[in-house]
């Protein structure tokens, strides 16, 4: 994929005196001043955002980088952040080396309209990073100060429980929180102990269950791995010599925050570790910010691949909340996107042509036929309130009967229509013609849950009702 940003970057880099040195591991207090003093000097392009306080009351801070604090325009939102584990720091120290370079660098903000709202936290879990005291990192642990994995306390995929039998601790609360607020279309959690582009599911081996975005991930991460400046050849060779692995298939963990976000929160998560050693040396982190520096904006790039859009109610035209957004025949497990507060949406996917249905409850569904090519494609939508669409088309009548339904399902209609029933997923599972007005369908072999049906005539007039089936 063209690599619009690397080259800037890489400019950049030569052409600016670097803001702020990241050459030591900064105490509690010298992170927060740094994160409050950058925010409130560049106010124009920064807002720092404190997405909640940890046990012990310490700030988790989220500084949102963009041309458009106030969301005027719809942009891609992208989340990254690190030390989730509290003594896997290089991420952390990556993290503030990035932001330093976005504020200081306008070509990625102010003037540049095609790129992501960033948003970034470099310190996750505060109370293990300075679990020795504020002043220092020695004493510095894995876990929260209740001694819980914050990377295994989340709802699990597969039965939206928490399956550490850990209460939700005040860190994951504030991230789950912040993150079904503000919505991002793709995130990064960095860590270390080894050197991996790690991709979901972290719950699955790929043999059992891939996600419907496999063949996208794996790109992005071959992507970033060739942005690397690996100089010797060596750097992300640990789990296997491509850098890349899908979660389960490197260790199966259940309630990874990878998971949940992407699944419960329809974002594209992928979890990068970055070094062997959990907190390198002070004086190799330069070395470290060489050799991820361009990698880190691959990410930004897959912001603009794909396509994306507003959905609006035809009638008023206000956008719409929560529309879901469905490649017939791709997605599952969840893989959907939906819309945001403004009614706007990115679906990052690989080029080529889908079959996409716009559905939400109270409005009739929409289904486009799209085609992307490397670029972010606009592909806005209206959608009509579905009382709107049956005054228009009063001169179809259909009763369906009965409702909700258990082994069949009748069809009763004033002329000959056709008919399609669709499943949440976009899915058309039965299609068909109600020639004798009345038609009778067997649905033993549905499952149980919610589908649509449209009845459309000759002229064109579509109608459309919800079924469900006990
Ligand atoms: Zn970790």
């Amino acid at each position: 994929m063209k690599r619009c940003f690397l080259l800037l970057v890489s400019i950049l880099f030569f052409a600016t005196a670097k803001a702020q040195s990241w050459d030591s591991y900064p105490s509690y207090e010298t992170y927060v001043e740094y994160m409050q003093q950058t925010a409130q000097k560049h106010k124009d392009i920064c807002r720092l955002d404190t997405i909640g306080t940890s046990v012990e009351g310490r700030l988790l801070l989220c500084m949102k980088i963009s041309n458009d604090l106030n969301g005027k325009n719809n942009k891609p939102k992208f989340f990254y952040s690190a030390a989730m584990h509290g003594n896997e720091l290089t991420g952390a120290i990556m993290l503030l080396r990035l932001i330093d370079t976005l504020v200081t660098n306008s070509n990625f903000t102010a003037t540049n309209s095609a790129f992501p709202d960033v948003y970034i936290c470099p310190y996750a879990n505060p109370d293990g990073t300075w679990h020795g005291g504020n002043s220092t990192i020695s004493g510095a642990m894995r876990y929260n100060a209740n001694y819980v994995d914050l990377n295994r306390n989340y709802p699990d995929i597969r039965t939206g429980k928490n399956s550490d039998g850990e209460n939700r601790q005040a860190e994951t609360q504030a991230f789950m929180t912040y993150q079904e607020k503000e919505k991002f279309n793709m995130s990064c959690n960095l860590h270390t102990g080894s050197e991996v582009f790690n991709y979901p599911w972290d719950s699955y081996r790929s043999s059992k269950n891939k996600h419907a975005d496999d063949e996208w991930f794996k790109q992005l991460g071959k992507d970033f791995v060739s942005s690397l400046n690996d100089d010797k050849g060596t750097y992300f060779k640990d789990v296997n010599n491509s850098g890349i692995v899908e979660g389960g298939d490197w260790y199966v963990i259940y309630g990874s925050r990878q998971d949940w976000s992407t699944y419960f929160a329809h974002c594209r998560e992928v979890t990068l570790e970055l070094s062997m050693d959990y907190t390198p040396k002070a004086n190799t982190l330069d070395d470290y910010w060489y050799k991820l520096k361009n990698s880190l904006f691959t990410f930004f790039d897959y912001c603009y691949y794909g396509f994306e859009g507003v959905v609006t109610d035809s009638i008023t035209g206000k956008p719409l909340n929560n529309v879901m957004i469905t490649i017939d025949n791709y997605d599952k497990d969840s893989s959907q996107v939906i819309t945001n507060q403004n009614g706007y949406y990115i679906r990052p996917i690989l080029s080529g042509s889908y079959s996409v249905t716009f559905s939400l409850d109270g409005y009739n569904f929409k289904t486009l036929n799209i085609n992307t090519a490397n670029n972010l494609t606009d592909y806005s939508v209206k959608l009509s309130p579905i009382n709107t669409s049956l005054n228009e088309t009063e001169e179809i009548t259909a009763e369906i009967y009965p409702l909700p339904a258990e082994n069949q399902i009748t069809i009763s209609t004033n002329q000959q229509l056709n008919y399609r029933i669709i499943d949440l997923n976009g899915k058309i599972i039965k299609k068909g013609t109600v020639n004798t007005f009345k038609k009778v369908l067997n649905t033993d072999n549905w499952q149980s849950g919610t589908y649509f049906i449209t009845l459309s005539n000759d002229k064109g007039q579509t109608i459309t009702r919800k079924l469900i089936k006990k």
